[in-house]
């Protein structure tokens, strides 16, 4: 049999050869050969262990190889491994309904598909139809996906090379700490971005606005906190003007938050509800739209023109309902929030008053950016290079991170402990002082 040390570089030379990677350039990748894994784990084949604080692409929120969920993969695919969406299967009736548990009430029907993007793709048809317009308003700071209509809803540069689909206008939303708005408070912040949104709204002719999309809490551009009072606002205004307002919980949604779903904590009710990554920790690719009753009452007689040849497979469905039931058994929910209040929030409050190149601390749960600034007094945010020795540093010393811009998001499975919350915390210390 091969030797460890021949599989890891096997598996690196493959990839070097073979694999086109996402996002990047190619030629420089140098990506870390990743074996196995456990909880907040994972290992290479010759054993060197890291611990995950990006959750992989934020969507391990119970941890790697769950054992319910990876049994329940193994008894559907001993079942049936794939069936077409036309068919009733108990797996993806099982899962549709579990989700419809833990959304709000009044929404009782789920559209599967393979991930967030075409989540997102679906929801925006879905308003179209609904209310017979085109437009759709998003945040400039935002992320929505890499589809064509998706990801020209993203706000962020992400979208400039991709600009082919119609009516999508973007408008600013709440983010004190680089406000747009000259605010000084959170409640200022929230009334301004409101206003703007009305008149962006106004602007556009809100008989041409099928759908506002929001992320519940914006991840990828760095977990900006909704100010209190700002979603409810938005609300308010998709009801003066008839529109569809979906909110997108791909990244927030099934415990990040320390929620069900993130929109439980800020007094608000969608008509469309994307999610995807933590509704089964991304063990098979899965994604999907819940759908409100009066949208889901527009496709009683009317076709809906959209559908995947995976939309409820049967291994993704099996997950899913494995994934929720762990984490109704297992507390894991309630882990996120505890875990944030109690261990993450006072240790990167210690960073933050330790080291001057934190400029603020945002986040809930197991959900937070440390925005790291190379002056405090200007905010300017830390150059590219450092970033880039912050995050080559933190591997070095076996921590996985997310970083983002100049962010590193503190973004760890669900079920992580206090002591690896204290193990993560000493190396993020050690780090930030060595620059
Ligand atoms: N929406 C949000 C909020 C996301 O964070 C992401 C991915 O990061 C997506 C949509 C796209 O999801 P996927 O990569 O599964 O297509």
């Amino acid at each position: 049999t091969e030797s460890a040390s021949a599989l890891d570089a096997r598996a690196y030379d493959l990839d070097r050869a073979h694999v086109f990677h996402s996002w990047s350039a190619q030629a420089a990748l140098k990506p870390l050969v990743i074996a196995g894994g456990k909880g907040s784990r994972v290992w290479d084949h010759s054993g060197r262990t890291y611990l995950d604080f990006s959750s992989q692409m934020v969507n391990t929120n119970i941890g790697h190889q769950h054992p319910k969920v990876v049994e329940a993969i193994k008894r559907q695919a001993d079942t049936l491994t794939t069936i077409a969406p036309a068919t009733a299967n108990l797996a993806r009736g099982e899962a549709a309904e579990r989700i419809t548990d833990v959304a709000p009430v009044g929404f009782n029907k789920v559209f599967f598909t393979n991930a967030g993007a075409d989540a997102v793709e679906n929801a925006i048809r879905m308003a179209r139809l609904h209310t017979g317009r085109d437009k759709v308003l998003s945040t400039y700071r935002s992320y929505h996906g890499n589809t064509g209509a998706a990801i020209v809803a993203t706000g962020d540069p992400r979208r400039f090379s991709n600009e082919y689909a119609r009516g999508h206008v973007h408008f600013f939303g709440p983010y004190l700490y680089r406000t747009e708005f000259w605010a000084t408070t959170p409640e200022q912040e929230a009334e301004r971005a409101l206003h703007h949104l009305r008149r962006v709204i106004e602007a556009e002719g809100p008989d041409s606005i099928a759908a506002i999309l929001v992320e519940t809490v914006p991840g990828t551009v760095g977990v900006l906190m909704p100010p209190p009072g700002y979603l409810p606002g938005v609300r308010a205004l998709a009801d003066e003007f008839g529109i569809v307002l979906i909110l997108d919980e791909v990244m927030a949604g099934f415990g990040r938050t320390g929620e069900w779903l993130a929109l439980d904590a800020y007094d608000v009710v969608p008509d469309l509800i994307t999610f995807a990554k933590g509704s089964n920790s991304g063990y098979v690719p899965a994604g999907g739209v819940i759908i409100s009753d009066p949208v889901a009452a527009t496709f009683d007689d009317r076709v809906f023109p959209g559908g995947l040849t995976y939309s409820g497979h049967p291994l993704a469905m099996a997950s899913i309902v494995a994934t929720i039931e762990a984490m109704n058994e297992e507390g894991i929910v309630d882990n996120a929030a505890t875990i944030g209040s109690d261990h993450i929030a006072p240790g990167l409050a210690a960073l933050a008053e330790k080291h001057s190149v934190v400029g603020e601390v945002r986040g809930t749960g197991v959900f937070w950016a440390l925005e790291l600034v190379a002056d405090r007094e200007t905010r300017e945010p830390l150059p590219a290079e450092t970033m880039a020795k912050v995050k080559s540093e933190l591997v070095a010393r076996n921590l996985i991170p997310f970083t983002a811009g100049n962010r590193i998001h503190v973004v760890p499975p669900c079920i992580i402990t206090p002591d690896e919350v204290a193990e993560a915390m000493s190396i993020y210390d050690d780090v930030l002082g060595s620059l």
